[in-house]
């Protein structure tokens, strides 16, 4: 009895990347395959664990049967990478303890791992199991980090010297990446504007993307109708390549309360935004501000937001996290905060997905995340775009010149453009094509992921070609 139970269920070994985003889009992947009758194991880092378990307000680690969380210990910093070597020894040996005969859970039958963390393929081939791997980032900037070896071998990247970073070397296009028309080098995820051909992020990204190339298949958390180009130029570099977001849209098409409420936050939620939103009377009236979880200021930059965010008279949420200010604690102009209090909320960290779909909310000023980017084109709320680095400026450069759908900010952060854009995006005349770009792409995306809408059979192919083969 308890073989054939043990056999009797697919079993996905989920493995994130240990930062809040990855962590999150995996999560969501994970919940999707258990309601489609996966077993579930989901692997967090011990000290993300422990994180997950004391911000909790939600569930976060639900109690299903067939849906667990384990932890693994290792001591790893996630802005130091190569983060491999600490994680592949723990890593193995919990998949050896799942494997083994006296398991008390279906034996693993595929492993699902963020395409940051390529050491999973040797530990899949141990185990003689496909290992799909998530992708994070959009197809965009997936296709970036592909190209970062042809560009070190055309000797474009490393930079010959510091001044590239401001004599317009930046600028040059590039036009040769498959299905990336006008990009320039500044809109290529930023791990390349290094003068050291051994900088360690620059060659981890590069290899992380080569290894892709030997995934038994490849989720890609984008949707067809929104970047076809460069899916249609990376399908023949890669393995079978699944296009199978917006993920929080699905989630919301096929998931279960029960299952919609497992969470794992590595900062306590502030309830409060909701009850403040639901407060603010006029819709659309709200610009939401939020960097995401790895972006730092200057105290500069936190001034000059400050500022150019009382001045555009707007009501405001503004999500500062505590670790958020480079070398010290956050701290407002006393002006600031007096200036604004009846019209806007500082807080630490929201339910982000929720607050974009608040009617209240019109704006996001955002860091261009993918996963804050793609949750905004679900909720259909046109951005701000101040990229700071990785993925970002390859999203901002797509939201504002091939999606219509962002405004951007220079990185040199002024109040007076601060100021200005937010006006334009909540109500100006260039605001109004990006806000109705924002509800098309939002149109789209739901379309994608409807019952037989393009995501929704990308997911059911992935499962039956891939995960039940
Ligand atoms: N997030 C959240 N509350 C916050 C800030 C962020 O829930 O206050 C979530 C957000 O919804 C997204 C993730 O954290 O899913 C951030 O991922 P993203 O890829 O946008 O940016 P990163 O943090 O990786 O830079």
């Amino acid at each position: 009895m308890g073989s054939i139970a043990r056999e009797g269920k697919p079993h996905a070994v989920c493995i994130p990347f240990p930062a809040q985003g990855h962590i999150n889009a995996m999560l969501k992947m994970a919940k999707v395959l258990y309601s489609k009758g996966f077993h579930i194991t989901f692997i967090h880092t011990e000290s993300n664990y422990n994180r997950v378990i004391d911000s909790a307000d939600r569930s976060s680690l639900c109690g299903l049967a067939n849906f667990r969380f384990e932890k693994i210990p290792a001591d790893i910093q996630i802005n130091h990478p190569p983060i491999h070597g600490p994680l592949w020894a723990p890593t193995r040996s919990l998949l050896n303890k799942l494997n083994e005969p006296t398991s008390d859970v279906p034996l693993p039958t595929c492993i699902v791992s963020d395409s940051f963390m390529s050491f999973t393929l040797e530990l899949a081939a141990e185990l003689g199991v496909p290992n799909i791997f998530l992708c994070p980032v959009s197809a965009c900037s997936f296709m970036g980090f592909l190209y970062y070896k042809e560009l070190m071998a055309r000797d474009i990247v490393p930079l010959k010297s510091e001044s590239d970073l401001t004599n317009g070397y930046l600028e040059t296009v590039i036009d040769w990446i498959p299905g990336m028309k006008n990009i320039r080098l500044r809109d290529l995820p930023s791990y390349i504007r290094t003068t050291d051909p051994n900088d360690i992020l620059l060659n981890f990204c590069k290899d992380e993307a080569q290894a892709a190339l030997r995934a038994t298949a490849i989720i890609m958390h984008t949707f067809d109708d929104l970047e076809h180009t460069v899916l249609d130029a990376l399908s023949p570099i890669l393995p079978p390549v699944y296009p199978i977001g917006p993920l929080d849209l699905l989630c919301s098409q096929i998931l279960d309360v029960k299952i919609k409420s497992i969470w794992s936050s590595l900062w306590k939620e502030d309830s409060t935004c909701m009850d403040w939103l639901q407060g603010v009377r006029a819709p659309g009236s709200v610009i939401y501000v939020n960097f995401g979880s790895g972006v730092h200021l200057t105290s500069q930059q936190l001034t000059e937001f400050a500022w150019g965010i009382a001045n555009s008279g707007h009501n405001f949420l503004w999500v500062i996290r505590p670790d958020m200010v480079e070398g010290g604690s956050v701290v407002l102009p006393a002006e600031f905060l007096a200036e604004t209090s009846t019209r806007g909320l500082v807080t630490s960290w929201c339910l982000q997905e929720e607050v974009l779909r608040h009617p209240s909310v019109g704006g996001f000023l955002t860091h261009c995340g993918w996963n804050s980017t793609m949750e905004a084109i679900s909720a259909g709320v046109p951005v701000i775009c101040w990229p700071v680095f990785a993925d970002q400026p390859t999203n901002s450069r797509y939201l504002c010149k091939e999606w219509g759908k962002g405004l951007e900010i220079d990185g040199n952060v002024e109040r007076d453009e601060v100021a200005k854009q937010i006006g334009e995006l909540l109500e100006g005349d260039e605001g109004k094509e990006v806000r109705k770009n924002a509800l098309k792409w939002k149109e789209s995306a739901v379309r994608a992921t409807e019952l037989g809408g393009k995501s929704s059979l990308h997911l059911e192919r992935l499962i039956k070609e891939v995960m039940f083969r």
